[in-house]
Parts: structure tokens; sequence; C-alpha cells
């Protein structure tokens, strides 16, 4: 009989030879796996699996390959995906042994809190995927208890399926992630999901997952979500607690680097309040003139407008944090830069927890959080300045402001005094003072955007006037917000 590991073995190129490699009676008679110890025989076995895996590799390089009809390449294709699919069976008892012997704490590559951070770094995998892995792993395979012993695997006919080879990762994920939502209404009174449900509804879905792909079996999957919860949906407070979850994330790789990922699932309450909250924020916001025509209409999205609302809830929610103590400072910031960047306003600099920040977001900042900078020589390094605090302003500051704007001086803006912040016209970096003549008051959405989008301010007549970039009005006429103050009276 053929053997691919050895030398004289019949040409790859030569079909009819590779029918006779049978692989089971291969391994099966190597000595290492049939007998010895558990450990040692699965060393051996895993051993043999990389070799066989790189024998089928080298024959399907060979372009002697090409000599096959197409049924065959159909049942190869499928027979390599079933092999591929079986792994996800050892890959889960693996995870589970490899966190009961502590390797996540005590191992080699380091200390992680959580079983998909561990696995992610181990295997360089999203953390997405590691987070599937294990929870396919928590429900599929047998765990230990801390004394030792083996409980075995939560869903045993899902697990029998998987062993099949039948059911790809995408599905063992769609199957496990159900479950642990279903998981967590057992302890909730009033609705299907029971021991005796769940175990039924496995029996299912352990058959119907081998059948459908992972579009029609999340469909598969509903319909089984519809006949345990006989409502058709968690119409009450305690079920929806027991489902209710959000998450923020950065996002640590890829084009959105730095960014943050938000999902989840509010109660029927917490969704109404924050939209309540959202709504009113998230509307158009275009720029007006002081008759009410449009100079410039907002260009965002719904879903660009949600997120800047959550932003400004964000800042207000800071800014009320210590209002009375400190006029509204949310947070210190260190930030450690070249002299260069400092003065040029161009450039970033780095915060004391290495986020790096370009400076015109910083200059965006600076009326809100108090910036302490750490100004570099660009050549020596040397530190040129420490620990120069910007000054805010006072509180009695803030209420004359008030008293005086009565809410956002941006053109069309109808943002009250809570929502706003105090804007130096005069940049406080570029040498502006804290003083009632060089500041405004400005929503957190226009603080951040109007030196973005070209817009100026200047105070006329004891007013904040908003002079717009030439591409909207050549002239540059300045603007007046009538929204709170009437025009000042021309004397
Ligand atoms: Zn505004």
């Amino acid at each position: 009989m053929a053997d691919p590991w050895d030398e004289s073995a019949p040409d790859p190129g030569d079909l009819d030879g590779l029918d006779d490699v049978d692989l089971d009676r291969l391994l099966g008679s190597v000595p290492e796996i049939s007998c010895g110890s558990v450990v040692g025989r699965f060393a051996a076995a895993v051993a043999c699996l990389e070799s066989a895996v790189d024998a089928v590799a080298a024959i399907a390089a060979d372009p002697g390959l090409q000599a096959a009809d197409g049924d065959r390449l159909i049942d190869w294709t499928r027979e390599l995906e079933r092999t591929r699919n079986k792994l996800q069976v050892p890959d889960q008892v693996l995870i589970n042994l490899m966190e009961a012997n502590r390797c996540r704490t005590a191992g080699p590559i380091g200390l992680f809190s959580t079983e998909h951070q561990f696995l992610a770094a181990l295997l360089g995998i999203p953390v997405g995927e590691a987070r599937s892995r294990v929870r396919a792993a928590q429900l599929l395979a047998p765990t230990s208890t801390i004394l030792g012993d083996v409980v075995p695997a939560r869903y045993p006919a899902l697990a029998a399926a998987e062993a099949t080879g039948e059911i790809s990762r995408d599905r063992v994920d769609l199957l496990t992630r159900a479950f642990t939502e279903w998981e967590k209404l057992l302890p909730v009174d009033g609705n299907g999901v029971t021991e005796d449900s769940l175990a039924e509804a496995e029996e299912l879905l352990a058959d119907q997952s081998k059948v459908f792909d992972g579009r029609q079996l999340g469909q598969v999957i509903d319909r089984v979500a519809g006949w345990l919860l006989p409502d058709g949906m968690l119409d009450d407070r305690p079920a929806q607690d027991a489902v209710r979850q959000a998450e923020v994330r950065p996002i640590g790789r890829g084009m959105r680097k730095g960014m943050y990922r938000m999902e989840g699932h509010l109660t029927a309450e917490a969704g109404a309040k924050l939209l309540a909250v959202l709504d009113p924020l998230s509307k158009p916001r275009p720029v007006l003139d002081e008759s009410g025509r449009i100079v410039m209409q907002d260009r965002r999205d719904r879903g660009m407008r949600l997120h800047d609302a959550l932003e400004e809830v964000a800042d207000r929610a800071l800014r009320s944090a210590d209002l009375p103590a400190h006029g509204g400072t949310p947070a210190t910031l260190l930030l450690i830069a070249e002299e260069d960047d400092f003065v040029s306003g161009e450039g970033a600099g780095t915060t004391e927890t290495g986020d790096v920040l370009p400076m015109d977001a910083v200059a965006g900042m600076s009326d809100e959080a108090e910036i302490v900078r750490v100004v570099f020589h660009s050549q020596t390094h040397e530190v040129l300045d420490l620990g120069r605090t910007r000054r805010l302003a006072s509180y009695a500051q803030t209420l004359a402001l008030v008293a005086r704007d009565g809410g956002c001086t941006f053109p069309g803006c109808s943002k009250s005094p809570k929502w706003c912040q105090r804007h130096h016209i005069v940049d406080w970096a570029a040498g502006g003072p804290t003083d009632l003549d060089n500041l405004a008051l400005l929503c957190g959405f226009h603080h951040q955007r109007f030196a973005r989008h070209g817009w100026s301010s200047e105070q006329l007549g004891g007013r904040v006037w908003w002079r717009p970039p030439k591409i909207i009005d050549p002239a540059q006429k300045p603007i007046l917000n009538t929204r709170f103050r009437d025009y000042p009276l021309i004397t």
C-alpha cells in the first residue's frame, strides 16, 4: 500500500495511486497513537495530523492534480471542510483544559483577566473570534471544577452534532450565542425557558444545524426562540432585565483602530429614556442667519447625528459632575508636545496615557479640560515649560456669560446654557485672556466643529458674532444668533 511519506511512494500525479492511501489505517498503525499514556498518544496524534495536512498540501501543490474530475474536487472540498469543522472539538477541549491548568494567569505568555483575551493573544486572532471560541468551549466541551472533577458538556447533543464535522464555526457560534441568551431567562418566571424546553430546543437544533447554512439556521433559531417565548417577546421588566446588556469597546485594529464599538440591548424603559434624550439633540442643525434663512445645511446622516448627540450627553454629564466647584472642569489633561507644535497649533501631542492628540483637537478641548502643558524643545528635548495650567472661567464669569448670551452663540443654534461650554474667542493658547470680553457660550456640537468648517467669532457691541467662511459667504458678513437675545440697539 502507498505511503505518502515514503520516498518511494507513487508519483503524486498518479491519482489512482492516491486512492490507495488509507490515512485512517495509517494513523491507527502508528504505535504511539494506539498505545501508551493518553498524553503521549495525544502528542503523537497531533504530530501525525500535522504530517497528514502537510502531505495533503504538498500533493495539492502538484500540477498533476489538474487531472482530477469535478466530482472528486467537490468531494475533497467538502471533506476538507468537514475535517476543519471536526477540529473544533479538540480545540474546545484544549481551551477548557488550559483554563483548568491556569495557563491564562500563570502561563508563559502573560497574565490575562479573561479567557478570550488570553486566547486572542495566544493565537493572534481577533478578540471577537476568541470570545466565540471560548463560549463554544464552555457549552460544548467538558469542563473541570476547581477540585479537578470533570463536568460533562452542557449541551451533549450539540456537541455530538459538532463532532460529525457537519457544523461550521459560524453555525456553532450562532447556536452557542442563542443558548447563552436563553439561559439568561432560566431564573426568570413567566416565560417558556426551562431546563426541559432548552433540552428540547437543543435536540431540534442539533439536527437542523447539520442541514441549514448560517443564514437559514438563524431563521430556525428565531423560530425556536418564538416557541420558547410563547408571547414572542420579552415584554416584562424581569425578562428584559435578564438579557439587558451594553458594551463600548475600543477597536484595536483595522481602519477604525482607536475608535470605539458600541452595541447592546436596552430594556424598553432604558431605550425610551435614551431616545427621549437623544431625539431632540439629534435633529438636523442647519446654520441660520438672523432672518431664519438657511445659510448652511446639516449634511450629517441620522447615524452621525445620533453619535454626536451621545457625545453631547457625555459632555454635559462630565460638566455637571463638578459644576459648582470648578465652573465645569471635566478633566485634567497632561499634554506633552514639542514647542513648535504648541506655537503653530499643528502636529500632535501625547497625553499621559500615551494617546496621540492632534493639536487642533486640543484647541477644541482647551475650554473644557484643564490642560497642563509639558513643552519639549524640538531638538534638545529639554522641558521648556511645565505645569502651566490654563485658567478656566470662574463660576461668576459663567453666570455673567449665561446672562449675556442666553445660550449657544452660533447662528441658528437653540441650545440652552446647560448644553454650552465657555469658548475663548481668541484661543487661550494664542494669548487670549479668560475675560468676559473674550468668552462666548457655545454648545459642544458647535464648539468642536466651528474651526474645522472655517467659522470664526468676534465681539461687536457687547455681543458675539460669527463670521462664515468664504465658501459660504464671499463677503464674510458676521452673523448674530438672535434666538435668545434680540439685536443690540445701535446707538
Ligand atoms: Zn450650538
